[in-house]
């Protein structure tokens, strides 16, 4: 454990290393987890809103989310020097996407397509190819854009899953918030021939608790993940982001609507993690790569 804890992988204790040579089933988040989670912007098709107008509007948006998209959007918006407008609050829809009142009293959203639906009605959803996906914008009943972000998948991914298959952990299961599409391209390269997309927090901790054989190990990015990382056998937050790294955020206006696994566990600031829940809490951390 204290080598593991060298390479930045904290482990609360031994039962968790036990508990964890005896997986045998394992279910995995897709962003941040099986992606890098690094993603970048590489195209937006415009709507109603110009190309720009669209960044724009997302970025707004998105400087109070800690999305792992929402740093991206922001960053494109800076390269390109846009202003942002002011934004009078901002709330994070877990698994969904930011919705946002701007200053002269405009509704934005920024996310899935269902949760822009909600606003504009029936959608075009645009073709992707491996390791894209889309985070579509809406301004009022309008949308404004489809933003198309490349988050590629972790090189090691298809590797890892292969060694556990080998280790013999039988069942292994994708369960992501993102669209079937996206989730879909994603697993058949890494090799997971079970998906369920456009899960919420509490249809992932059903999922989980649903999976035999046990025990269930559940790996995620913490980012909407915390109560299904709880609900597994052993859970592994792959914490690379959060508050910590976003101390200049702008404050938001409401509670998250999901608590994360680094505000779960003091042990888990600022630092990759594996967490193990026991009654008494976040019994573990360390890093999966
Ligand atoms: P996963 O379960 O695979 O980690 P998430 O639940 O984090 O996925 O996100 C699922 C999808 O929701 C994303 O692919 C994206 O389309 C959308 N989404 C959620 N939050 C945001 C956000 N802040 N900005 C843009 N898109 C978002
Ligand atoms: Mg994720």
């Amino acid at each position: 454990m204290s080598s593991a804890a060298r390479l930045n992988v904290i482990i609360k204790d031994g039962g968790v290393l036990e508990m964890l040579a005896r997986v045998r089933s394992a279910a995995f988040d897709k962003t941040g987890t099986l992606t890098q989670g690094k993603a970048d912007v590489v195209d937006i098709h415009p709507a109603s809103r110009s190309s720009s107008e669209t960044l724009q509007l997302a970025a707004a948006a998105e400087q109070y989310s800690v999305h792992v998209f929402a740093d991206p959007i922001v960053a494109a918006a800076r390269a390109q020097q846009l202003e942002l407008p002011d934004v009078t609050n901002a709330d994070e829809v877990a698994t969904n996407g930011v919705l946002a009142h701007l200053a002269g009293g405009a509704v934005v959203r920024v996310g899935k397509p269902a949760f822009i639906e909600e606003a504009t009605g029936s959608i075009d959803r645009p073709e992707l190819r491996a390791g894209e996906t889309a985070v579509y914008v809406s301004v009022g009943d309008e949308l404004a854009g489809t933003i198309i972000l490349s988050d590629p998948i972790r090189p090691h991914a298809a590797g890892t899953i292969s060694r556990l298959r080998g280790a013999g952990v039988a069942e292994i299961v994708m369960v992501t918030g993102d669209v079937a599409p996206t989730a879909e391209s994603v697993a058949q390269t890494v090799g997971i021939q079970t998906v369920h997309a456009e899960t919420t927090p509490q249809t992932k901790v059903e999922i989980v608790q649903a999976i035999r054989p046990r025990p269930v190990l559940m790996v995620g990015d913490g980012i909407n993940d915390a109560p299904v990382l709880a609900a597994a056998d052993i859970g592994i937050a792959m914490a690379g982001r959060g508050p910590p790294s976003r101390a200049n955020r702008p404050q938001r206006s409401s509670p998250r609507t999901t608590s994360h696994a680094w505000q779960t566990s003091p042990m888990c600031r600022g630092a990759p993690c594996t967490s193990r829940c026991s009654r008494s809490g976040w019994a573990s951390s360390s890093r999966w790569s």
